[in-house]
């Protein structure tokens, strides 16, 4: 075990873990075990990677941006991330809404299976919860979100993990460092390098845990499985998801290949521990500090890049989030609201599901919470809601483990595209292990 790559031991860490939790499914007791004494492994391990996101960023992108040493170069780089990452979201939404329309999952859904599922999650606190969660982001004014960006006490945005504050904050210092004398800014671009360093430290050696947690992590999925048969049902709808999924990391390879000229197998390999995490997560926001470990030291991404380019990514571009939320969109209407199935709903939800995912939280089942405010854009009956939820709530959990690690993959790709365009992608990239300094502290 001791020398397998990262990525075969979590891959190991993960099939044991959903092995187990089919085992604990089927034993008495089994359930409670993993939630008492394995699950908190898992949250103890998110508990320490979002622990470091806050000041990764700060320092990364403080220093990056400092390094820049040009303004101009902040504009290119921002307007750049900020199209291609608008365009990949639309192109996965275009994909998602494609195969949706092609093969028609929710066509011929029989009445018996739409009575079975609204019975029983049409009430579920999950499929609730959501709603509520809903009509709380409906209800803020149109320019709420512009607002939200611009902190007024940037310690509660450390408390409140807001990520779009904390980035707006970061580049605020950096640019002015860049504008008072070199002489003046050097000893705090020296201590968020050195912070830098050392919050990179600890990525390493929290990923030492790595496959033990997701071991966790999935043994803790699995035990919430019970209803197979609805499972089954929904197998089109979730075949369609994962479908389109696996088309937008074909577009990613195909555009590391193209435009970097790198071996789409290398970018895979050199990125899939964290998509393994996002995988086990599902959430793009605690696996941030490994994307940022991998994107930066093992594919090459020059900081000043990745510092900006990854925590923005993270919180608006999610292409796997807003392609699922077409396909779900279109699915639910095609079983219990066919007359909403009109040409022009669906350049709404293009449009919705565009804004819809840049509002998303990169947190777990953030996704479904946005679906809902697409769903509304269309004139989608309030009644229905919660019957459309309950509809897609089954299969909601397996589908955000993979919508994440494309929402990962997807962030990764881009930062090497600009990257790339700024000539800050580097050929031979180092990766700094764990123990690199550590005999002589030892
Ligand atoms: N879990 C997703 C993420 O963190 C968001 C979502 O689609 O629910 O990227």
């Amino acid at each position: 075990m001791k020398n397998l790559a990262l990525h075969w031991k979590i891959l190991i860490g993960m099939v044991l873990g959903i092995v187990f939790g089919f085992i604990m499914n089927t034993v008495d007791g089994g359930k409670g075990f993993v939630t008492d004494w394995i699950k908190p492994f898992g949250t103890i391990f998110i508990n320490l990677l979002k622990l470091i996101a806050v000041p990764l960023i700060l320092a990364s992108l403080i220093k990056g941006i400092s390094d820049l040493k040009d303004i101009s170069k902040i504009k290119k780089m921002g307007l750049r991330t900020i199209s291609i990452y608008i365009g990949t979201t639309l192109i996965a939404i275009i994909i998602g809404l494609g195969i949706v329309n092609i093969v028609k999952p929710g066509v011929g859904m029989s009445p018996d299976t739409i009575a079975k599922i609204k019975a029983k999650y049409e009430t579920d606190l999950g499929v609730t919860d959501k709603l509520v969660k809903a009509s709380a982001q409906k209800d803020a004014g149109p320019l709420q979100a512009l607002v939200d960006i611009f902190p007024s006490n940037i310690f509660q945005s450390f408390v409140d993990a807001s990520m779009l504050q904390i980035i707006f904050f970061a580049m605020f210092v950096g640019i002015s460092l860049l504008l008072i004398p070199e002489k003046k800014a050097k000893p705090l671009m020296d201590f968020f390098d050195s912070l830098n360093e050392m919050v990179m430290k600890m990525v390493d050696l929290i990923m030492l845990f790595a496959p033990y947690a997701v071991f966790a992590l999935l043994a803790n999925v699995i035990i919430a499985f019970d209803d197979t048969e609805i499972l089954l049902k929904l197998l089109a709808y979730a075949l369609c998801v994962v479908g389109g999924l696996i088309l937008m990391i074909g577009f990613y390879l195909i555009l590391v290949a193209v435009y970097t000229k790198k071996s789409p197998m290398w970018f895979l390999k050199q990125i899939s521990p964290a998509q393994l995490l996002a995988f086990s997560t599902s959430s793009s926001a605690a696996t941030l500090p490994v994307t940022m470990e991998r994107v930066e030291e093992h594919l090459g991404v020059d900081k000043e890049v990745s510092g900006f380019v990854l925590p923005v990514g993270a919180t608006i571009n999610m292409d796997g989030t807003s392609l699922y939320q077409g396909i779900a969109a279109v699915f639910i209407m095609q079983v219990i609201w066919p007359e909403g199935l009109t040409f022009s709903n669906q350049l709404v939800i293009v449009f919705t599901a565009l804004l819809a995912s840049i509002g998303s939280a990169a947190v777990p089942s953030a996704g479904m919470v946005m679906l809902v405010i697409v769903l509304e854009s269309i004139g989608f009956p309030e009644e229905l809601l919660p019957i459309g939820l309950a509809l897609i709530f089954a299969v909601d959990r397996p589908l955000d483990m993979c919508r994440t690690t494309v929402n990962v993959t997807g962030d990764a790709t881009v930062s090497m595209l600009v990257a790339k365009s700024l000539g800050k992608l580097h050929d031979n990239p180092k990766a700094k292990d764990w123990d690199d300094n550590y005999d002589k502290v030892k």
